[in-house]
This record gives C-alpha cells, sequence and structure tokens, in this order.
C-alpha cells in the first residue's frame, strides 16, 4: 500500500512539475494538500511516513478527530530515539462549515479554504479571539455556476472579501473554487479563470492586506488547469488513492 501511495505521489508531483515548467511557474509556490476524506487512518500515517504534511478534510468534526489521532500517533512514533522526525502535520477544512462547529475545528485547523459567508466568518472571528489567535481562512467561490452549490455568488464576492478583511482575527488569504464535474476542459478553465480575475479585482483595488496572496483551485481531474490559472493550493484525493485500499463509504453524522 505505501509502495502504491509512494508511486502515485511521485507522479502527481512529477506531473505538478511539468505543469509548472509549461506556464513559467516555481513548484515550491505550490502546496499539495492530501484530501484524505475517503481513506482510513492507515493510509494518514502511510502518507506522513512519506513525508505528506498538509492533509484536507471536509467535515469538521472528523478533522478534528483525525488531527488529534495522527498527533498522537506522532508523539508515540517521536518516543523512539531511532526514528527520522516527521514534519508535523497541517491540517485543511475544504468542506462547508457550520457555525456551531467552528469550536471543535479550530484547535487543529492550519487553514479554512472554504468560508461561505459574513456569518460564518464573524463566527470563526469571535471564536478565535476567545482562544487569542489569528485563523488563516479563504472564501469560497461559486464561479462555475449552477453546477456547484456552495460558495459565494461571484457578484458578492469583492465586497465580502472588504467586509471580512476588517475581521481583527482573521487572515484573508485568497480564494477557493470547485470547478463543475464535467469533462468539458473550456468550462473548466473558464471557471478557474473567473476565480482568478476575482483575486487579481481584490490585489488591485486594495480590498485586503497583503495576506491575500492565495487560490486554492484544482482537484484529481483539473489541478493541471488550476495550476495555470495561478493555484497555490491543489486539493488532491482519488488521484492519491489510484490502487490504494480505500475505506467503505461509512455514514458518518456532523
Ligand atoms: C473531495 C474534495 C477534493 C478532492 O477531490 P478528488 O477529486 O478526490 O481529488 C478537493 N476539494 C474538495 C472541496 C473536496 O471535497
Amino acid at each position: 500500500m505505501k509502495r502504491r501511495l509512494a508511486d502515485n505521489l511521485k507522479r502527481i508531483r512529477r506531473r505538478i512539475d511539468e505543469t509548472c515548467e509549461r506556464v513559467d511557474r516555481d513548484p515550491s509556490s505550490i502546496t499539495l494538500v492530501a484530501v484524505t476524506k475517503s481513506v482510513g487512518p492507515d493510509v494518514i500515517r502511510s502518507l506522513m511516513e512519506l513525508g505528506v504534511s498538509e492533509f484536507g478534510e471536509n467535515r469538521a468534526h472528523e478533522l478534528a478527530h483525525r488531527a488529534a489521532m495522527a498527533n498522537e500517533w506522532l508523539h508515540r512514533r517521536d518516543r523512539d530515539a531511532n526514528r527520522s522526525e516527521l514534519p508535523r502535520p497541517k491540517w485543511h477544512m475544504i468542506g462547508h462549515v457550520q457555525r456551531n462547529k467552528v469550536g471543535p475545528l479550530l484547535p487543529w485547523v492550519e487553514m479554512i479554504h472554504s468560508v461561505d459567508s459574513l456569518r460564518l466568518a464573524e463566527e470563526i472571528d469571535a471564536q478565535s479571539a476567545r482562544l487569542e489567535r489569528v485563523t488563516s481562512i479563504m472564501l469560497e467561490v461559486n464561479a462555475g455556476g449552477e453546477a456547484s452549490k456552495t460558495g459565494v455568488a461571484v457578484a458578492a464576492t469583492t465586497h465580502l472579501a472588504e467586509q471580512i478583511g476588517t475581521l481583527e482575527h482573521l487572515r484573508l488569504c485568497g480564494l477557493m473554487s470547485m470547478a463543475p464535474l464535467t469533462e468539458d476542459e473550456s468550462r473548466i478553465r473558464l471557471t478557474f479563470e473567473r476565480v482568478r480575475d476575482l483575486f487579481d479585482e481584490v490585489v488591485n483595488a486594495r480590498l485586503c492586506g497583503p495576506s491575500f496572496q492565495d487560490l486554492s483551485l484544482g482537484m484529481s481531474n483539473d489541478f493541471e488547469a488550476g495550476i495555470e490559472f495561478g493555484a497555490t493550493y491543489v486539493r488532491i484525493g482519488t488521484a492519491l488513492f489510484e490502487g490504494v485500499q480505500q475505506v467503505s463509504p461509512v455514514v458518518r453524522t456532523g
């Protein structure tokens, strides 16, 4: 299993490198987030052993649970002096966040990619203030039109970015979006282009501070297009776990 993971990882990194070469970008400007929602803890541990340190989950409780588990495993492993130290995992929330889940999520999360309303942003801000921390977030934009139901409408994005920019315990880092699920490459590219244009608009109008510099664009099917349009994060699950035994989908609450 680990061998297969290592091969997949290598292949994805090579594709990232080749795309960067083609569009004249620096591969080190792109963070690969391993989206682990469909695999079990053993696969996560193997990824950590392979040096992967950026993980994505789409449910708050699952993220908290897995992050705690990973830390415990690393802690036990570190007691064995013969083993090389592994990088600390960073956890990315990429799914819709309900306001009542912000509390359990915050202690574990490095970046919330999927903020989609002022009310949610205000809740994260308030809880971050209580924890005396500043939380990094991105705005999820619904740039694919009807096909995707999550995210802020394109027309509302710059105004919301400006409002969120005033919240003291949030660091607004950029925009995230999902392209419609389609084989039609041109629709995918159009979606990413729209997000990139919005990003430029926010930057050029100086609506946000200097931390506004990220684009989270691209999944297994479309990460190359994401990179073309400026992705600094790509979120990859399926392509990473090809041929690796997956846990059967379980019905999870919350
Ligand atoms: C599941 C998921 C991904 C990963 O998708 P794959 O097609 O499996 O690579 C990326 N982003 C979000 C928001 C997801 O929910």
